[in-house]
């Protein structure tokens, strides 16, 4: 497409966020159009095709709270969904919303301009499409920039290669076949244990031992779904004003204040009930300090030994040198388990690293592995990457890369100095991933509605985030982060998997209900850290300041 006039906004992005976004300025008379870089909707769920893809939160609260006859009418029989299931539901949301035709797909967003005369971003993509439009509104997820690690000679390996995040659409038939799944994060405890139980052979490349919870997946019991739906409105309530986004109370008890006795028991029944619970529900303050955080490490270096009979391998699985839920906690369905196969081995790249790739297989120092195909379960540039990878520049052609290179700074998570007009769903400095993301998401896309209608109302043309509060809420989001043991760890959330990326902490991990209702006074107070101008004749620039200022 190539339009006449300009639009109102472009979206970039048909997930969760992308979809919402479109449907919610559409409905709100604004002109929309967006772009998806895949054949169809459902961001995360079009991509991560991978064996045993499934989501960690409750099907009850994975789903927007907007649509409240889908809500009714969906059917929700397993516990977790699974890849397939989000994927399709999804594609009703599309459907039902009429919002495909909204949307260029196959068509991914290389370079974003900001016009200053003319208060107007430019979007190119890739294939060719140009579109003007007034706002750019960022729906490209945390976890969309796949990581690639860089082994010498990986161009050289003649099998196939696959990543998890971006998986082909065809299923992928390992029958017979010798595979080496690298990486052991979430999507990588997701996969092993079904492409286990297909494979020839299952070698498992791991850097860091990872803590990981039984998700204890299963069907949903029928009265249960029947009663979760008559209050389907007060769980959304419950999830929106929570710490993370889930309807559940989160502990009050600290670890210590409780018998060794007593806190073995809260674990047991936590990891006989699977889920994240194993940290929220037990006790409150597991990820405040090293010797709460010392217990559930330890517990679950318990369950290792009893679940897995080879000593070595046992030892090798034990997670050790960071606390437990500083990493994303996986939820894993028989993980520990599959070492117990006979098709199944573990390497440790801590002992023995790779070396490089050959035709044939991996090379660590150890000796050679031939495999005919290679999973790389390694994860994501996260939060920063899909962004930075979009080509934004705003005022005098800076780009993110350049002002982000010590670290994003965000007001809110949502908006940038010097880029005016733009708006990132779920950005760094926004709770995003430390959260039930659906919940995160809707606050965002409602928040970012309501500004857009207001600055109509208003008559303004052009805002922009200042200095002064942008600096003040980047301190802010490392200062709370400081509180936890998150600085601690070398995590994706530190950037720390990606060479040379700063190392700050980068979702904002102060609470989801604290967050939206920050949120919603820097709206009542006038979009209180903003700036900005209006749309008078011969207006020839944006003009910082004007009012409204922090
Ligand atoms: C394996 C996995 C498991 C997860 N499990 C959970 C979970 O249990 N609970 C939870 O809350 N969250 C989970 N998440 C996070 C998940 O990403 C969010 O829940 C949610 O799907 C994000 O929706 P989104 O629309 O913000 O982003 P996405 O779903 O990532 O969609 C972003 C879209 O933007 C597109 N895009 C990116 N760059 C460009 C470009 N340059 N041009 C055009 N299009 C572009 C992408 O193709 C993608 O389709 C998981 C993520 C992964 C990867």
């Amino acid at each position: 497409m190539a339009n006449a006039e300009p639009l109102d906004a472009v979206v970039i992005g048909a997930g969760f966020a992308g979809l919402y976004m479109v449907y919610r300025l559409r409905e709100d008379g604004f002109s929309v159009h967006g772009f998806e870089r895949g054949d169809g909707v459902g961001g995360t769920w079009y991509w991560n095709r991978y064996p045993g893809a499934r989501c960690d939160s409750e099907i009850m609260y994975y789903s927007f709270s907007f649509l409240s006859e889908l809500e009714q009418e969906w059917p929700l029989t397993e516990r977790y969904p699974g890849q397939p299931d989000i994927l399709r539901y999804l594609e009703e949301v599309a459907s039902r919303l009429d919002l495909r035709k909204d949307f260029t797909f196959g068509a991914e967003v290389t370079a974003a301009e900001y016009d200053e005369a003319a208060h107007l971003w430019t979007v190119r993509t890739a294939q060719g499409h140009v579109a003007t439009a007034r706002y750019v509104v960022t729906a490209v997820g945390c976890l969309s920039a796949a990581n690639f690690p860089e082994f010498p000679g990986a161009e050289r390996f003649q099998g196939l290669s696959l990543h998890t995040g971006n998986w082909p659409r065809e299923p992928v038939d390992f029958t017979g076949k010798r595979v080496a799944v690298i990486g052991t994060g979430a999507s990588g405890i997701q996969a092993i244990p079904v492409i286990a139980e297909q494979a020839a052979h299952l070698t498992v490349f791991q850097r860091t031992a990872q803590f990981t919870i039984p998700a204890e997946n299963g069907p949903l019991d029928q009265d249960f779904v029947a009663l979760w739906k008559q209050n389907y409105p007060e769980w959304r309530r419950r999830a929106r004003h929570s710490l993370a986004g889930f309807p559940y109370t989160a502990s009050v008890t600290y670890a210590l204040e409780v018998s060794a006795a007593e806190r073995r028991a809260a674990f047991e029944a936590a990891w006989g009930a699977g889920g994240f619970t194993f940290l929220s529900g037990t006790f409150r303050d597991l990820v405040m300090t090293e010797e709460a955080n010392a217990t559930a490490a330890d517990f679950v270096r318990s369950k290792i030994d009893e679940i897995v009979r080879d000593p070595a391998v046992a030892d090798m699985l034990k997670p050790r040198g960071f606390p437990i839920g500083t990493k994303r906690l996986p939820l894993d369905t028989n993980y520990y388990e599959t070492f117990n196969r006979p098709n199944v081995s573990l390497v440790d790249l801590k002992q023995t690293p790779v070396t490089g790739l050959t035709a044939t297989g991996i090379t660590t120092s150890a000796g050679h592995h031939e495999v005919d195909v290679i999973v790389y379960a390694t994860g994501f540039d996260a939060l920063t990457g899909p962004l930075e990878g979009l080509g934004i520049r705003g005022r005098d052609g800076q780009t993110l890369k350049d002002v982000w290179a010590e670290g994003p700074r965000t007001y809110l998570g949502v908006a940038v100095p010097g880029f005016p007009n733009l708006f990132t769903i779920t950005g760094p400095g926004s709770p995003s991933v430390l959260s039930n993301m659906p919940v995160s998401i809707e606050q965002h896309v409602e928040w970012i509605g309501d500004c857009l209608s207001w600055l109509r109302a208003e008559g303004a043309e052009v805002i922009e985030a200042t200095e002064q509060a942008t600096t003040a809420w980047t301190a802010h989001v490392q200062d709370v982060a400081s509180h936890t043991l998150h600085p601690k760890a070398a995590t994706w959330y530190m950037g720390a998997n990606i060479p040379g990326k700063p190392r700050v902490f980068l979702p904002y991990i102060g609470g989801v209900g604290p967050y939206r209702d920050h949120c919603a006074k820097v709206a009542a107070n006038g979009y209180e850290g903003f700036t900005t101008t209006g749309d008078q004749e011969g207006d020839d620039g944006a003009r910082p300041g004007d009012h409204r200022a922090a």
